[in-house]
């Protein structure tokens, strides 16, 4: 079997929220289980969800937490991730893209705002487009000129429209779709900008990443990534989905509930090492039921097919008795 290796993989958008901190630590632990690696990959070409300062945020809770990265392009004492704005400056996303135009798998479409908007339907009260594929019928000759002329354009993906994708998650097992739910989603957007589905399934391709670990609100889109996959003809990742955090209601947790981030923890005087060994427990627990553990021993004893399936509750009664055993 290759090397594991994970990566954590936030996008800058805000404060590190306990879910994004599991996340990150499980995929620590996978990797660090096995001997593997485990990579930071900043995903920022969202633009438009782009915050300020949040980066800073996410180095600095990786240092105090300790979840140092093993690679980036200039590693520095710990630091220096994989950063995907300076991937897309050097171009490697369109090339991608590219490639999937050259497959027959994408295709350039230079729809207007009006047109796509005329393509809306309303669905039990929601405002669904399914892109009818009008650009895939255009000649060579008539994309080229429409180029030529600095018409703008994205780039979608030309998928089947008939049968079904199925998608394997280890924590949830197959979830399969049909194919007419998946549409021509975007993977180059006007901005020449990749589409975060897209620079994420490129990513963890070209850095060999063998187990994805991920919230599960991404558990829904995850057969449009299966057919990225396919589309390139590469091989599948593992798929790690980790369940929904509630507060005491079962609700999900919300940044109302102030503590739902790691600085709102810490300024409640909460020690690191009590909310990684508390973070690593929503949602797993060892075989030999120990509670308190230093990140060492949830190295050795992290066995990921044990993730539960079923929400993890936010205990912070928990938290404040597993803060006092440090
Ligand atoms: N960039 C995504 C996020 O911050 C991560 C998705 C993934 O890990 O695949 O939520
Ligand atoms: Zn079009």
């Amino acid at each position: 079997m290759s090397k594991v290796r994970t990566r954590f993989a936030p996008s800058p958008t805000g404060r590190m929220h306990v879910g994004n901190l599991r996340t990150a630590l499980y995929a620590y632990l996978i990797s660090k289980h096995e001997g593997g690696d485990y990579i930071l990959r900043i995903e920022d070409t969202d633009q438009e969800r782009y915050v300020e300062g949040a980066v800073d945020i996410i180095y600095r809770t990786m240092k105090k937490t300790g979840l140092i990265h093993d690679e980036g392009p200039d590693l520095d004492g710990g630091c220096g991730p994989y950063v995907q704005s300076e991937r897309h400056e050097k171009g490697i996303y369109l090339e991608y893209a590219k490639k999937l135009i050259e497959k027959g798998e994408a295709y350039y479409c230079f729809c207007t705002k009006e047109r796509l908007e005329s393509l809306k339907q309303n669905v039990a009260g929601k405002d669904i487009m399914v892109y009818d594929k009008h650009c895939l019928h255009l000649t060579p000759e008539e994309v080229q000129a429409k180029l030529d002329a600095g018409v703008p354009y994205v780039i979608r993906q030309n998928n089947p429209t008939t049968g079904t994708t199925t998608f394997q998650d280890e924590i949830y097992g197959d979830i399969t779709v049909d194919n007419s739910e998946l549409d021509d989603m975007v993977l180059i957007k006007s901005d020449g900008y990749p589409t975060y589905n897209f620079a994420n399934v490129v990513d963890d391709h070209l850095m060999g990443i063998t187990h994805v670990v991920r919230g599960n609100e991404y558990l829904s889109s995850s057969p449009k990534y299966n057919r990225l996959y396919e589309a390139f003809g590469w091989e599948v990742p593992v798929y790690v989905h980790c369940p929904l955090i509630t507060d005491e209601n079962h609700h999900k947790l919300s940044k109302r509930s102030g503590h739902s981030s790691f600085e709102d923890l810490i300024d409640q005087g909460f020690l690191t090492e009590a909310v990684v060994n508390f973070v690593a427990l929503l949602g797993w627990s060892p075989s030999d039921n120990q509670e308190i553990m230093s990140l060492e021993e949830l190295v050795e004893k992290f066995d990921y097919r044990h993730i539960n399936k079923s929400p993890a509750v936010f205990d912070y009664t928990k938290l404040k008795w597993m803060n006092g055993e440090y």
